[in-house]
């Protein structure tokens, strides 16, 4: 803050005459009537006089400082080197100029730019130190105010990204200087977006600081905690570290959000997940470490979240992939590159077509066709397959509409509802409000979940199924043999049908095991007065032996490959 600056003055003989022109009294007045401060000492710093705006700053009278040093003011800011320093430039002859952090009568700090000035007789020895300065508090205050916001972040009160960077950037020289290590983690918040648009952005920012507090007291004074924006938050561990003690941080930080956050009265719970890239390990710049840290976040989060990654360079490429498939993805359902085609479904005992099943295709300009089991997951994942899954439901509820008003006599339509859609709280009422709009009656909608779906968490997915079932709609549970149902679940479930998994039905029927299972399913599906129908039915044999154990229905490449709605019209028999 206090700069010392020097400069020789000599006594200057040639101006007594005009200074003697000038009354005694003009002079004096100026003294004390002018805006900057005066104070003037004996050599030996005694205080001689003060003007009336030194009283005003300071709030010390004249009769009060006459005879004190001017160490009275001191506000103890600056060292005792500042003040040898100051009183070497001055004794030599030299004017010291600076600013100097001092304290009013009133304990408050004010910050004065000063001149000291030693006044020298015509013998060339130093009389007296005249003091002259200004107020500049306002100034000095206003510089720490900005310098405050452009390195700080102002809802948490953690340093923001560009200290962060400037931080990272001396912690790699550092690091780099003493052969150390250090480590960078990304944490992001799961799902963050959800708890903002539910709670509102009020509550959302108290949720982040909150968080930020957290996280800040868990860690060490000498780590670094940033908030890169939004819901992100980036920890420099200085070195040495290894990959134990970052894992340790993990487990700390992870743990320090366990606890419910209390919002207006609420308990909410909140993950993270983290990314981690080490120096040297990893990366040797800082954008490259950022980088890291950025992409095995985003790994974590693409495992579910609540979870830590270290980065890898095979992570980097899949992740790149991935995230390129995002942006395609976010481009083709604005582009409307996504369509449904439709799988047609049998009975197995009257060969009269009971269904179609929607699926969903995504022909991209460039990439050409691109597999569901591609983009499904991505689409569930950025949360897309809300949006996604509400378009094929009503271009798919339409579709029968339209097909009837053409004479097909079609029963059901079957349309798949990612586990996302299913736990979402408005799924009901988004069906039955499809229903209403396309004039279809609830129990010709089929929908089909997955097993895995369902068993994700069992007892909201009974409630959400309930709350359909009310609707009048028919539930399916869809691979039916993969997910690991849990029986009692199943007869918990109000479900209509199981769709046996392509994976069984291949093997038949000359794989005794997967005879035995596919039996065993009909059985106990009948047993639970549930109907079957199973999928990917390529062969005469399959569909003899699934006719022959009573299963119900039947849908495969056999029957009919998936098409364009009106291929499917062209098709089928009137
Ligand atoms: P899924 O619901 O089990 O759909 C059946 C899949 O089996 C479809 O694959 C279908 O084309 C394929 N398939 C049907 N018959 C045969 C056959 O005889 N042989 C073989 N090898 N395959 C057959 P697709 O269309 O690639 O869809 C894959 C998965 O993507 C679907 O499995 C479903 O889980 C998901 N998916 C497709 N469309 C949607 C959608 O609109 N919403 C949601 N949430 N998921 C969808
Ligand atoms: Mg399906
Ligand atoms: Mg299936």
């Amino acid at each position: 803050m206090a700069q010392l600056q020097t400069k020789t003055v000599k006594p200057e003989t040639k101006r007594t005459s005009v200074t003697d022109r000038l009354s005694r009294r003009i002079l004096s007045q100026a003294l004390e009537q002018t805006a900057d401060i005066v104070m003037i000492t004996d050599v030996s710093g005694n205080i001689e006089y003060v003007n009336h705006a030194f009283e005003n700053c300071t709030g010390f009278s004249l009769t009060e400082v006459l005879g004190q040093k001017p160490n009275l003011l001191r506000s103890g800011k600056h060292n005792d080197i500042f003040y040898s320093k100051l009183w070497d430039t001055i004794r030599r002859g030299d004017v010291f100029r600076g600013v100097i952090e001092n304290r009013r009568k009133d304990n408050s700090i004010y910050y004065e730019e000063k001149t000291i000035t030693p006044l020298i007789d015509d013998n060339g020895v130093i009389t007296n130190y005249v003091s002259t300065g200004r107020d500049v508090s306002e100034n000095i205050l206003t510089q720490s105010r900005l310098r405050h916001l452009a390195y700080c972040d102002i809802l948490t009160g953690l340093p923001n990204r560009v200290q962060l960077r400037h931080e990272l950037s001396q912690a790699i020289s550092h690091a780099e200087r003493h052969n150390e290590s250090l480590a960078v983690l990304f944490l992001d918040l799961d799902r963050f977006k959800n708890i903002n648009d539910s709670l509102g952005h009020d509550l959302g920012d108290r949720l982040l600081r909150d968080v930020a507090h957290r996280l800040r007291h868990t860690l060490r004074n000498d780590d670094t905690i940033a908030r890169n924006g939004g819901d992100e938050f980036v920890i420099l561990l200085r070195g040495p570290v290894d990959e134990n003690d970052v894992v340790r941080v993990a487990e700390k930080l992870f743990n320090s959000l366990t606890a419910p956050f209390i919002l207006d009265g609420q308990k909410h719970q909140v993950s993270a997940s983290i990314g981690i890239s080490l120096y040297p390990q990893d990366h040797v710049t800082m954008r490259d470490l950022l980088k890291g840290a950025d992409i095995a976040m985003y790994q974590a989060k693409g495992q579910g979240g609540s979870r830590y990654c270290f980065y890898s360079h095979d992570m980097e490429v899949r992740v790149l992939e991935r995230m390129e498939l995002e942006q395609c993805l976010q481009r083709g359902i604005t582009n409307n590159e996504l369509f449904n085609v439709y799988q047609p479904q049998y009975e197995l005992s009257s060969q009269r077509l009971i269904g179609a099943e929607a699926l969903l295709r995504w022909h991209h300009p460039k990439m050409g066709y691109i597999s569901p089991d591609r983009f499904i997951p991505v689409a569930e994942d950025t949360g897309d397959i809300i949006t996604l899954g509400e378009r094929v439901l009503s271009e798919a509820c339409r579709q029968l509409i339209k097909w009837r008003q053409k004479g097909l006599i079609l029963p059901h339509i079957s349309v798949n509802l990612s586990p996302r859609q299913l736990s979402h709280p408005n799924i009901s009422s988004k069906v039955s409000e499809t229903l209403i709009e396309t004039g279809l009656e609830p129990d010709a909608l089929v929908l089909e979940l997955t097993e895995s779906a369902l068993m994700q968490h069992p007892e909201q997915a009974a409630r959400s199924l309930n709350k359909l079932k009310s609707i009048g709609v028919r539930l399916s549970v869809d691979d039916f043999g993969t997910g690991h149902s849990s029986l009692s679940y199943l007869r918990r479930f109000p479900l209509d049908c199981i769709k046996v998994d392509r994976s069984f039905v291949q093997d038949l029927p000359n794989n005794k095991e997967a005879s035995a299972l596919v039996e065993a399913i009909v059985k106990m599906a009948h047993s639970l007065s549930m109907s079957v129908v199973a999928e990917g039915v390529e062969t005469d044999e399959q569909l003899e032996f699934l006719q022959q154990t009573g299963c119900e229905g039947a849908q495969g490449y056999l029957l009919g490959r998936p098409m364009s709605a009106n291929d499917f019209a062209s098709q089928q028999r009137y």
